[in-house]
């Protein structure tokens, strides 16, 4: 297949020409989806060929009568955390393991509204809990460039379907890097829009001050497309709100919205401490090109981000143990007779056997940092910590245009290494929490390979000002100007 259509935005203008391209590009996504999809195994539930090609009869004609979505064409792969009406949503847990939603996520609406297409429900740690979708109750996703790797998480099957080339672009959650961390380890393009920003209705619940959908592409231009379709006020989420618009165009044109001279800041707890080698000087190669290309980059400390990764924790797990208690085994998912049993057995069944480790682990410590006697302790200083980090972080960020750090501090593990130790992978989310702490929007790009693997960096930008963000996203990813990036796994298919 010819490279220029890999991309969002290269289908658009080849669809543009040709409609009927469309069902020539469903045959090759399928053929590559048949080739790889047994080892990947992004997918839980993928959509029959037949069903997308009668999906795509109706957006060829409209493409025809010059009255297509600005996502026609597109298919996307919807992490299974999201509802799709009829589509099976298991937030790869048993508990869910037959639900099936009677009504769409806003972003869902949204994006089939615009003429795309969903290719299937993607793999992810269990109900998001997760760096490397290891926790999904059903079976791990592999990296594509590097099967015997995890392709990060939890968004893991939706980051490893876009790199695979089994879908044109994806949908992710990240509530604490879970968009960005899988885009980092697979060469893909990750974006977690500022809190409010995308509507959660529809989106299973982990950690509600946090969560947020964020779109997984091939470039910057081409997940700003996708904000601009997700974005904007819902009112079914009371948090959501209006969205300026204008992503995509900000990409094309980046210096319309930025001033000539770009500042970034560096903080330098973020690349000290645990970053592994490998990462810390290919980190350090991207720092200059940006400045031979005439950015400064300015170092700076933020002593309290020394917190951010026991506080995220902290609340997010508190949260979950409230959001998690509507598995009851009574109104939907995994279900028990109450007939002639206490409720409170069922309830103690059902969860038993419904939940993961990981799952249940997390429940019983966020009850306990809520509980009457440690709450202070814990939950009430967890939040004041995030209150200092949102405080920081955006006082650096009035001073400069973005906050740029290694996405991830290591390369993709291997499959096992991590997930034995909870403390060990927990640590491989201290520089994407922060964002999700503070609220504000930050983006992962590609930056590198090293041994063969993909390496990334993040760029944290002011809250609601996606518009910079993505502008300046565009300029790095310019300057960078790595090859597309193409897994070995299916590089004889293009
Ligand atoms: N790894 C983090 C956690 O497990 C982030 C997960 C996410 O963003 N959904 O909480």
């Amino acid at each position: 297949m010819d490279r220029e259509v890999l991309t969002l935005s290269g289908l658009r203008a080849k669809l543009a020409e040709n409609p009927k391209f469309l069902y020539e590009y469903i045959e090759f996504i399928y053929d590559v989806i048949d080739a790889v999809e047994g080892k990947v195994k992004a997918f839980i539930t993928l959509r029959s060929k037949d069903d997308v090609l009668r999906e795509a009869d109706r957006v060829v004609d409209k493409l025809i009568e010059g009255r297509a979505g600005r996502l026609a064409g597109a298919l996307l792969a919807v992490k299974d955390n999201i509802v799709t009406k009829g589509l099976r949503t298991t937030c790869a847990s048993k508990i869910l393991s037959d639900f099936i939603p009677p009504y769409n996520a806003t972003v869902v609406d949204r994006i089939l509204r615009e003429d795309a297409i969903i290719i299937g429900k993607t793999n992810m740690d269990e109900f998001a809990m997760g760096s490397t979708t290891e926790n999904s109750a059903f079976f791990p996703t592999r990296n594509p460039w590097d099967l015997s790797r995890v392709p990060g998480g939890s968004s893991g099957g939706s980051a490893a379907a876009v790199s695979a080339l089994e879908a044109t672009a994806a949908l992710g959650t990240d509530t604490g890097g879970s968009v960005r961390a899988p885009a980092a380890f697979t060469a893909t393009v990750g974006l977690k829009p500022t809190y409010g920003l995308v509507s959660r209705y529809g989106l299973i619940a982990y950690a509600s001050s946090m969560d947020q959908v964020g779109p997984i592409g091939r470039t910057v231009t081409d997940v700003s497309i996708i904000l601009d379709v997700i974005s904007g006020r819902d009112v079914k989420d009371a948090t959501s709100t209006h969205s300026r618009g204008g992503y995509r165009e900000a990409t094309v044109e980046p210096f319309k919205v930025l001033h000539p001279k770009l500042r970034v800041a560096v903080i330098e707890e973020l690349v000290v401490g645990g970053v592994e080698k490998p990462v810390k000087h290919s980190f350090l190669r991207t720092l200059r090109k940006l400045e031979s290309n005439g950015i400064d980059v300015i170092w700076l400390n933020m002593p309290i981000s020394r917190y951010s990764l026991p506080a995220y924790y902290i609340i997010a797990m508190a949260e979950a143990s409230s959001n998690l208690a509507r598995y009851d085994g009574i109104r939907y998912g995994l279900h028990e007779s109450v007939e002639g049993r206490p409720w409170y057995e069922v309830y103690t069944n059902v969860r038993t056997r419904g939940f993961g480790k990981e799952v249940k682990h997390r429940i019983l410590l966020g009850s306990f940092v809520l509980s009457a006697g440690y709450y202070d302790e814990y939950y009430l200083r967890a939040s004041k910590v995030r209150k200092i980090v949102r405080d920081s972080l955006l006082a650096i960020l009035r001073e400069h245009d973005a906050v740029i750090s290694p996405t991830m501090p290591v390369l993709p593990p291997k499959l096992g290494e991590r997930i034995a130790d909870p403390l060990k992978l927990y640590a491989i989310d201290i520089n994407t929490v922060l964002a999700n702490l503070a609220g504000v929007p930050a983006i992962s790009i590609p930056s590198d390979i090293v041994n063969d693997l993909p390496v990334a960096v993040q760029l944290m930008g002011n809250e609601f000002d996606e518009v910079r963000l993505v502008a300046l996203a565009r300029v790095v990813e310019g300057i960078i100007n790595l090859a597309p990036l193409v897994p070995p796994l299916v590089r004889r298919y293009v």
